[in-house]
């Protein structure tokens, strides 16, 4: 009976390789959905293990396309994987594999950026926040253009514990451009620190796990590809609202060489600007002279806490938006020009 573990392990019966099921459906990658495809099952397994144990777990895989990835996350003992994928071509092959794994995989035809996740999975799978993340996991090999908006979207979940986040902090394992993958882990002072650093970091656990070298896919994409893999803090290290610490971020970002102050006086309108930004300064007890990037995560909580206190205290700077008053201007000027133009 020692075997017992061994037996009830699963392993996908002997089907046609990814290379095969692509040229049986006549599934050529389209061009215009960067569609980038693994065939290697060596290193589908290699991205899935990032996840960490997978056995019996609950997992969304996003845009599995023709299931390279998908074969990995079955054998590694996935007990419930549902899959979202937009591009109907892709669906017949899927089924292939769903029978080949009764009972485990199901196939959502959907856009991941509207899928409600938060109703994939039963809620007796959901885990406390404060305790250990739940069985349940997201991993996915996305274009890029949908992997950015699609993460910063579930950053906003993750602080207001909505989306894939009810069932408590579920883990990600997702690719990204290289250049992405190295701005959302790196650290204080790093020539890639930037706004997308401080948003990931602030709320999870980043780890760049891998770099997969362009030429793995089929076609080769222009760039090569990070694997990160993400486990949302108990304690967010900022404790203000998403949504005001975005503007913070972004505002100090936005002059990204200059003294940080520069970007912070942008937060608010002209005929106030030095003295409130003064005040915001010295409340968060931040040397104005640092350059963004060499802001830490606990400066940015002083930042963002210091911004909540002027807020509270005159809620109309709240709605300010530096943008909005420049573009109103920009319009409202004849034939539209900038005053140097
Ligand atoms: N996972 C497969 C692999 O690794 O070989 C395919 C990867 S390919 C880069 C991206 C996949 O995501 C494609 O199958 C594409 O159709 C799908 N996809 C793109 N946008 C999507 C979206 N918004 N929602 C769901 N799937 C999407």
């Amino acid at each position: 009976m020692a075997a017992s573990g061994k037996l009830a392990s699963f392993r996908l019966p002997p089907l046609p390789t990814v290379s095969e099921l692509i040229k049986l459906y006549n599934l050529r990658a389209e061009k215009q959905l960067s569609q980038n495809f693994l065939l290697d099952l060596r290193l589908t397994d290699k991205i899935v293990r990032q996840a960490g144990n997978l056995k019996n777990a609950h997992v969304c895989e996003v845009g599995p396309g023709p299931g390279g990835l998908t074969r990995s996350i079955l054998n590694a003992g996935a007990a419930d994987l549902l899959v979202v994928e937009k591009d109907t071509r892709f669906i017949p092959g899927l089924k292939l594999l769903s029978e080949a794994a009764p009972g485990k995989l199901r196939i959502v035809h959907g856009d991941i950026l509207t899928y409600r996740m938060d109703r994939g999975f039963p809620r007796t799978v959901s885990k406390p926040w404060e305790e250990d993340p739940p069985n349940v996991h997201i991993i996915g090999n996305l274009p890029f253009n949908v992997s950015t908006p699609l993460m910063v979207k579930w950053l906003e979940n993750i602080a207001n514990r909505t989306g894939p986040f009810v069932y408590g902090r579920t883990r990600l394992t997702l690719t990204f451009q290289k250049e992405v993958a190295e701005r959302l882990t790196a650290s204080t002072g790093s020539r890639q620190r930037s706004r997308l650093s401080i948003m990931a970091q602030y709320l999870c656990t980043v780890h760049n796990c891998f770099t997969i070298p362009g030429r793995a896919f089929v076609p080769k994409p222009e760039v090569d590809v990070g694997v990160v893999h993400f486990t949302p803090l108990i304690q967010p290290q900022i404790q203000q609202p998403f949504k005001m610490v975005e503007k913070v971020v972004r505002n100090i970002f936005q002059f990204r060489r200059k003294y940080c102050y520069k970007g912070v006086e942008k937060l608010f309108p002209e005929a106030r600007r030095a003295e409130l930004t003064e005040e915001m300064m010295q409340k968060a007890d931040v040397d104005p002279t640092l350059r963004p990037t060499e802001l830490t995560i606990p400066q940015f909580r002083a930042l963002s806490d210091a911004y909540a206190h002027l807020c509270n205290r005159d809620p109309d700077l709240l709605s300010y938006e530096h943008r909005e008053e420049l573009r109103l201007s920009h319009l409202a000027r004849p034939n539209g020009n900038t005053p140097h133009s």
